[in-house]
Parts: structure tokens; C-alpha cells; sequence
């Protein structure tokens, strides 16, 4: 049997509920289920306003519309991620300045984005890679010290916590002034394609809505606070349908379900390749104490690549599909020519040796085990 890398995760209550938004015959966007699963996570996490969008990198999309970068303003990214992370803002004129990643996990590093601000820099994006929180202390502190506005690409973060060095433990896409969820079906909660802004700085909350909605002001208009509404800002096409909000809302109702046998799954990886990584034949993932593990993935990372692709090579031998994950952005073929020719060897070391194992519900994380065993 074929254990893949990823298999969407149905609760069984996304039909009824598509049924129901079809039935009430309200299918465009911003209806009741939008609102549901808006409520769910501004009373869940307090996040100030979430509003769903069609995906992840729509959101970036808006958070780069709403910081206001343009031409001549540097926006710092770290060079291990998705390219959303970058494109949003490239989409709006900005200059992207790569920064490298941690050595002993791939988030951003604090100290490095210190020597990389500059009198243009504007926007400040750190992903938490993994669900595992980037040092949103020490990032916060720089952007304060420099006035500038943090993006959290928060994807793959959903139910993940962060404690600060005030101990007060938040959660990620609450800290920043702006934060991105995904809800790609490779993600923990899914709705085939989509995603959610949260807003958590009040003076975007307005300006948000609009943008969402092709730039009309027809939020204000809808709960009576104008009495005619029009073309008033910049802006597209951003909400989901009530179908794929739905979808997402018996996501949600499950996501205690749901986060705790990720949670089982990734600890059975922990402990029985434990003894594997202590040979030293590859690491596991550093959570450090500050931050939560929402079992959004769990990877090993090798000694070097070609140790890296065997062990593929030999896991697809039996059947389990084990995948690499991102080429570092200052390499791609889009953006080598305009970076500014810096090293970055942490995330050149990940892109090279880092492998990801099959983690979804309903997978039985022993044949993976067994698999390794057999190769390692
Ligand atoms: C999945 C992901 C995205 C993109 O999400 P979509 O919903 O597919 O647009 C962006 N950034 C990171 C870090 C991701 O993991």
C-alpha cells in the first residue's frame, strides 16, 4: 500500500454544510458561514478582525496593499519560504532583501534582519516555518526601534503559540500588526483552496475591509453606517465564496479533533527516530522553549543533499513519499539577478537537506517508521 505525503482530511460535515449554503441560496462571499468561521477565530485566538480570503497569498496580497510599500522601499524575507511570502510585495513595486534563516531551525534570524535594515526599509515578514514560532520578541523590538510594520506569514501556524519574555503566551497571527493564514489543503485545517487576514492594529481594520471588497466601502454600507457605498480605495476581488466558507466551518468545528492526532502522530516520529538522530544519521526539529508545536509538519534534516536524496530514493522504493521542500527565493530563476549577491548558508543548508514525512489523520505513522528503519 502507498503511503503518500499529504491526504486531505474530510470531518464528514463539509457536504451538509455546502448543502446548506446552496439551499439558502446566498453563495456569494460574506454571508453567514464567512462570518462563522470569522467570529470562530477572533473570539478563539483575538486576533482584532479576520476576514477570509481565497488563499494565503491573497492575504499577503492585502497586508502588502494595506503597508503601503511601493517602488524604493525594502520589505526583509527570509529566503527559505514560499514564494507568496516575497511575491505580495514585489506585486506592489517593493525591493525584497532576503535574510537568512536560523542554524538550528529554518526561521527567520533576528540578528541577521538587525544588519539588514536600512533607511527604505518598510516591512518586516517573518514566516513560522513548521507552526513553530519565529523570536517575535526580538522582532517586534527591531521593528519598534526602526518603525516598521511586521507581516506574519502565518500559513502553516494555525493554533500555535508563542510565549514572550513577559511570559504571557499569544497567539501567532496576533502578534504582528498584520498575519496570513492558509487553508491549502496541505495545510492542518483545510478548505481546498483559502485563506484569512487577521488585522490586529486597528488603523487597518477599515481600510482592510475595503480592500476586500474591490475597494468599495459595501462592508460600512451593509451594516448601516453609510447610506450609499462606491468606489472609495484600491482594491480586488478577495472574499471566498460561501461554498468554501463551508467547507472551513466543519474544519473548525473539528480542529481540537483534528490538532490532537497530528499531535500524537508527530510525538510517535519524535520518539522512535530519537535514537536515529542520537547515531547522528539526520536531526529532528528543534522547538525551542518559547513556542508551541501545532504539528503542522515534521522534518529531519540530513547531513548533506545526496545523503538527503537516497534516503528519498530509498523511502519511494517502498512506497512512501517523503519530499524536500523550498529552493531558496534568492537562487530562483525570478529574483538571483536582483539580490544583492549576500550568502545566505542556513537556508541553502536546509533547501539542500531537508526532507518532510508523510503527516496527515488518518495516516498510521509506524509504516514510515518501519520504512526508515529498513533504509537508515
Ligand atoms: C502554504 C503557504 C503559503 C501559501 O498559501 P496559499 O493558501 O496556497 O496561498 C504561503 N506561505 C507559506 C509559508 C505557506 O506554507
Amino acid at each position: 500500500m502507498k503511503t503518500p505525503f499529504n491526504k486531505p482530511y474530510m470531518t464528514g460535515r463539509e457536504t451538509e454544510y455546502i448543502r446548506q449554503a446552496v439551499e439558502t441560496g446566498k453563495i456569494s462571499g460574506n454571508g453567514v458561514f464567512t462570518k462563522k468561521c470569522q467570529q470562530f477565530f477572533e473570539e478563539r485566538y483575538g486576533f482584532r478582525k479576520c476576514l477570509l480570503t481565497t488563499s494565503c497569498t491573497d492575504a499577503l496580497e492585502m497586508a502588502a496593499i494595506l503597508t503601503d510599500v511601493g517602488p524604493g522601499d525594502e520589505v526583509i524575507v527570509p529566503s527559505y519560504t514560499f514564494v507568496s511570502s516575497a511575491l505580495a510585495f514585489v506585486r506592489q513595486g517593493a525591493k525584497i532583501v532576503f535574510c537568512d534563516s536560523c542554524r538550528g531551525n529554518p526561521n527567520i534570524d533576528p540578528t541577521e534582519i538587525e544588519k539588514l535594515v536600512t533607511p527604505r526599509t518598510k516591512v518586516i515578514v517573518p514566516v513560522h516555518y513548521a507552526g513553530v514560532a519565529c523570536d517575535m520578541d526580538a522582532i517586534m523590538d527591531i521593528a519598534s526601534r526602526h518603525n516598521l510594520l511586521v507581516v506574519e506569514d502565518a500559513a502553516q501556524a494555525i493554533d500555535s503559540f508563542y510565549t514572550g519574555r513577559d511570559g504571557v503566551r499569544r497567539p501567532l497571527g496576533s502578534i504582528g500588526h498584520l498575519a496570513a493564514f492558509s487553508f491549502h489543503e496541505t495545510k492542518n485545517i483545510i478548505s481546498g483552496e483559502g485563506g484569512m487576514l487577521a488585522v490586529n492594529d486597528p488603523r487597518f481594520i477599515r481600510r482592510a475591509e475595503i480592500i476586500w471588497e474591490k475597494g468599495t466601502n459595501r462592508a460600512e454600507f451593509f451594516r448601516g453606517e453609510v447610506n450609499k457605498y462606491g468606489w472609495v480605495d484600491t482594491g480586488s476581488s478577495f472574499l471566498p465564496s460561501e461554498i468554501v466558507a463551508a467547507f472551513l466551518w466543519a474544519q473548525l468545528e473539528n480542529l481540537d479533533a483534528i490538532q490532537s492526532k497530528r499531535r500524537s502522530i508527530w510525538e510517535f516520529y519524535r520518539e522512535k527516530l530519537a535514537p536515529f538522530a542520537a547515531k547522528g544519521l539526520f536531526s529532528l526539529p528543534d522547538i525551542p522553549t518559547c513556542a508551541t508545536n501545532n504539528a503542522h509538519m515534521f522534518y529531519l534534516v540530513f547531513p548533506g543533499l545526496e545523503k538527503r536524496t537516497r534516503f528519498i530514493a530509498a523511502m519511494k522504493e517502498r512506497e512512501i513519499q517523503c519530499v524536500f521542500h523550498y529552493l531558496a527565493l534568492h537562487a530562483s530563476a525570478f529574483y538571483s539577478g536582483k539580490h544583492d549577491g549576500r550568502a545566505l548558508p542556513n537556508c541553502d543548508r536546509f533547501a539542500d537537506c531537508l526532507v518532510r514525512l508523510p503527516l496527515f489523520y488518518e495516516l498510521d505513522p509506524e509504516i514510515v517508521v518501519n520504512g526508515i528503519a529498513e533504509t537508515c
